[in-house]
């Protein structure tokens, strides 16, 4: 695992200087095509100048249909539900029939639906996998039925049946965590020392390294400085990787870290966690566990709970990462294989599956907090404001 880290980690490290966001593609406005002509009508307008300069892929031979299978990887989150209904109220839009799946993270159960959606005559597979190296086997299946496959969100490994990937640029949501808490605490200017703990993602999941990464590529200059020190000194990825991501994984680790390190009084001032759910976990150990000043505490997703702990000052920040445009912007690239169109990208350098460059299509993450979340969560009509109440 560490050696695949350590290169992957490589492979990212010149991703965040030349990124584009994804336009919004506005696919889902264009009426329904007819059913035999779905892609063309489902090409998006020209919304995204950027990508139009970086090199574009070829679409390989597809199978002919209109039958796309969505697959997404549990129903526990919130998160992946906006994935899977945004990408299937799309779809449809475009005139497509989708077969839309879920599969508990549970890898077997995730290899037995994208099975059945390669032998239900599915001309294109989205998958976001639980496990990136899992699906090695079944993907042989599709590329002998020359079926194309999106890696959505999270990029699949170690099989050259994947066609495209479309996501948010994960280095960057990691570096945007780091500079949010940089200016939070003002570490240029403040001496420090400031307590950090640190709660990463599944380590079966290819994006949190990229995430670990980001962050911690930005705050090592403050932790060589001594203005950041780690009193559990769990600092390698492997030590602090939460599995599946869990609430209470991170909960009860970050328990043990409190009692271990922080019972006698000792300040903790910085809680960086890769995402809303295990954030979740930390602040139930908060809660729990630990009296003295509220540290300030990542996430990303922007997750209803999350949102409303950020308005109730238990999470300092997320990174919205705006599940509607990443949904337009794959439903714009299965039209395009489908047509035999080139197909957009706008990164051919940085994504490797260990089978090569996978042509990749980056949108760009935000933060949020809680002074600019209304505007980026109510007036873009992600949330109502009784969501949040
Ligand atoms: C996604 C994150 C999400 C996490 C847990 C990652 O692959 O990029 O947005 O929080 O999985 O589901």
């Amino acid at each position: 695992m560490k050696k695949k880290l350590v290169s992957m980690i490589l492979a990212t490290a010149m991703v965040a200087a030349t990124l584009v966001g994804c336009g919004n593609s506005g696919s889902s406005e264009t009426t329904a095509p007819a059913a035999e002509a779905p892609a063309a009508e489902a090409e998006a307008p020209a919304a995204e100048e950027p990508a139009a300069e970086e090199p574009a892929a070829e679409a390989p031979a597809a199978a002919t249909g209109n039958k796309v299978g969505v697959s997404m990887p549990t129903k526990d989150l919130q998160r992946w539900n906006q994935d899977g209904s945004n990408m299937q109220k799309e779809l449809e839009a475009a005139g497509y029939e989708v077969d839309l799946q879920y599969a508990s993270n549970d890898p077997a159960t995730q290899v037995s639906q994208i099975e059945n959606m390669i032998n239900g005559g599915c001309s294109v597979l989205v998958i976001a996998a639980i496990e990136g190296d899992s699906l090695s086997t079944v993907l042989e299946g599709a590329k002998t039925a020359g079926i194309p496959v999106i890696a959505y969100d999270r990029l699949i490994m170690n099989t050259d049946a994947v066609s495209y990937y479309a996501t948010f640029d994960n280095y960057m949501v990691g570096t945007k965590q780091g500079q949010y808490i940089v200016d939070a605490l003002d570490l240029e200017n403040a001496a420090g020392p400031f307590n950090m703990e640190i709660t990463a993602g599944d380590p079966g999941d290819n994006n949190a390294g990229y995430f670990y990464q980001g962050a911690i590529d930005v705050l090592q200059p403050y932790i060589d400085a001594g203005k950041i020190v780690i009193p559990s000194g769990q600092t390698e990825f492997a030590d602090v990787a939460t599995p599946l991501w869990s609430t209470e994984t991170a909960q009860s680790r970050m328990e043990n870290i409190l009692s271990s390190n922080y019972a006698d009084g000792t300040q903790l001032d910085i809680c960086l966690c890769s995402n809303d759910s295990t954030s979740l976990g930390v602040q139930n150990a908060l809660a729990a566990n630990y009296t003295g000043n509220y540290p300030v505490v990542t996430g990303q997703d922007c997750d209803m709970a999350n949102v409303k702990n950020m308005i109730a000052g238990k999470q300092s920040m997320s990174i919205f990462k705006d599940t509607r445009t990443l949904a337009s912007q794959v439903v714009k690239m299965v039209g395009q294989i489908l047509n035999g169109e080139t197909v957009d990208v706008n990164n051919t350098t940085d994504y490797d599956n260990g089978t090569g460059i996978i042509p990749s299509f980056l949108c760009e993450p935000v933060f949020a907090d809680v002074n600019n979340y209304k505007e980026l969560l109510i007036d873009s009509g992600y949330y109502t404001e009784a969501d949040l109440q």
